[in-house]
């Protein structure tokens, strides 16, 4: 395994298996620009170390895109358009199987949402980003993940699946689920068809079927079976 970027992130140690060959290109590598200082950060809330548990996927609903201009796009979409202090996921998948480094695990991560309770309670461990690390695919909503795009999921979960405690693996769509689970209120709804939309639905169970072997392949099918509405950007009802 090869990581050309260490990333940031000193809180717990890199488990690497050198057996498996994944490269992720670091935010020098593809010209990220810097955060805005004002971004938040786990300190600023007491927490020396948030124990990363969780993992989120996502598709970027804004088509295929490939190489680092596919995520500075998403950067200054989510820093320009949508007032992000950086890009809110943590890694992004580009349609050639392009593993690339988000915004850093040192930050609390945004693209899994917010709640009602951790707004009205300044406590970020009762919001979906808390732990969560966020992975998104480039892709339509409607598009089906590449083989590469797959490849590279799975093998990226299995390499954070070393390196941190994972309990969870869902997509942007369950968040609201596992949130009325945990007695939370999500901030907005979440339409399967926002996030990753039904375009990925056998892509997405092929990689949680190879990482997660209590994932339940016909209850996902199921958040599909209502509709097939296609066209509500992840801009619209996705991360905040
Ligand atoms: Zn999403």
């Amino acid at each position: 395994m090869r990581i050309l970027s260490v990333c940031c992130f000193a809180l717990l140690p890199l488990a690497l298996n050198a057996g498996e060959a994944i490269t992720i290109i670091s935010r020098d590598a593809w010209g990220a620009r810097p955060p805005r200082t004002d971004i938040s950060t786990y300190r600023q809330y007491g927490i020396d170390n948030p124990g990363y548990s969780r993992i989120v996927l996502h598709v970027t609903s804004m088509g295929r895109g490939v190489g680092p201009a596919e995520v500075r796009r998403i950067q200054d979409f989510h820093m320009d358009k949508r007032g992000f202090a950086d890009i809110g996921y943590n890694f992004l998948i580009d349609s050639d199987g392009n593993v690339f480094e988000g915004r850093s695990l040192e930050y609390v991560p945004s693209h899994a949402g917010r709640t009602v309770e951790g707004d009205e309670r300044h406590d970020i461990r009762l919001d979906p980003d808390y732990r969560s690390i966020g992975i998104v695919f480039s892709a339509e909503t409607d598009q089906t993940l590449t083989p590469a795009q797959v490849e590279a999921g799975i093998a990226l979960i299995r390499d954070l699946e070393k390196r941190f405690p994972i309990e969870s693996l869902i997509t942007h769509t369950e968040v609201k689920q596992s949130l009325v689970a945990r007695g939370l209120t999500p901030k907005r709804d979440f339409d399967p068809e926002t996030c990753p939309g039904s375009g990925s639905i056998d892509q997405i169970i092929r990689i949680r079927e190879a990482v997660d072997p209590t994932f339940d392949a016909g209850a996902y099918r199921a958040l599909f079976a209502g509709g097939t509405r296609v066209g509500d950007k992840e801009r619209l009802s996705g991360a905040d």
